[in-house]
């Protein structure tokens, strides 16, 4: 576990500061590493975050992350690269119900609820994990396996494929 780094919300988003630096995926929660669409644990994910206040005197924090990760093809389920590149604006509501009101208002909006501290890793994390998109494919599955060994070879949905593209 990576020791957490700490935002104190109401100076980081008053003096509009940043942090930025990178993370190893292998480092972040098991949530994340553990995903089921996730090929390989390896991976570097870039991160900048800013805070600031918006036009509605809403504290806010963007969060900015990029990475190459390797998820799982949901065709062909071999590995297939995916560039994580992701910006969000996480919008500040002092409560609950308000934060309710603001999302019913606006579907696109993201909120949380005050908190004096965010843990960053944490936050990287949700942004992370709503990035990875529901189905990866490949764009051309066939190239892809005309391309590799025959190690899976004993893997039914491979030779599917190649059954259906006349290997
Ligand atoms: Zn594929």
């Amino acid at each position: 576990m990576l020791d957490p780094i700490l935002i104190d919300t109401a100076t980081f988003t008053r003096e509009q500061q940043q942090l930025s630096g990178q993370l190893q995926l292998q480092a972040l929660d098991r949530r994340v590493w553990s995903h089921e669409l996730l090929a390989q644990r390896d991976g570097v994910i870039q991160y900048k975050v800013s805070g600031g206040i918006d036009r509605w005197q809403r504290p806010f924090i963007d969060i900015s992350i990029e990475g190459e990760l390797k998820l799982v093809c949901q065709r062909c389920l071999q590995a297939v690269s995916w560039t994580l590149n992701d910006q969000s604006r996480v919008v500040i509501f002092a409560s609950e119900q308000l934060l309710d009101e603001a999302m019913a208002a606006d579907e696109t909006l993201e909120g949380m609820v005050w908190s004096a501290e965010y843990n960053l890793t944490a936050l990287l994390e949700d942004q992370i994990l709503m990035a990875i998109p529901v189905a990866p494919r490949h764009e051309d599955c066939d190239h892809t396996l005309a391309t590799k060994t025959n190690q899976d070879a004993g893997n039914p949905f491979v030779k599917l494929a190649g059954l259906k593209s006349g290997h």
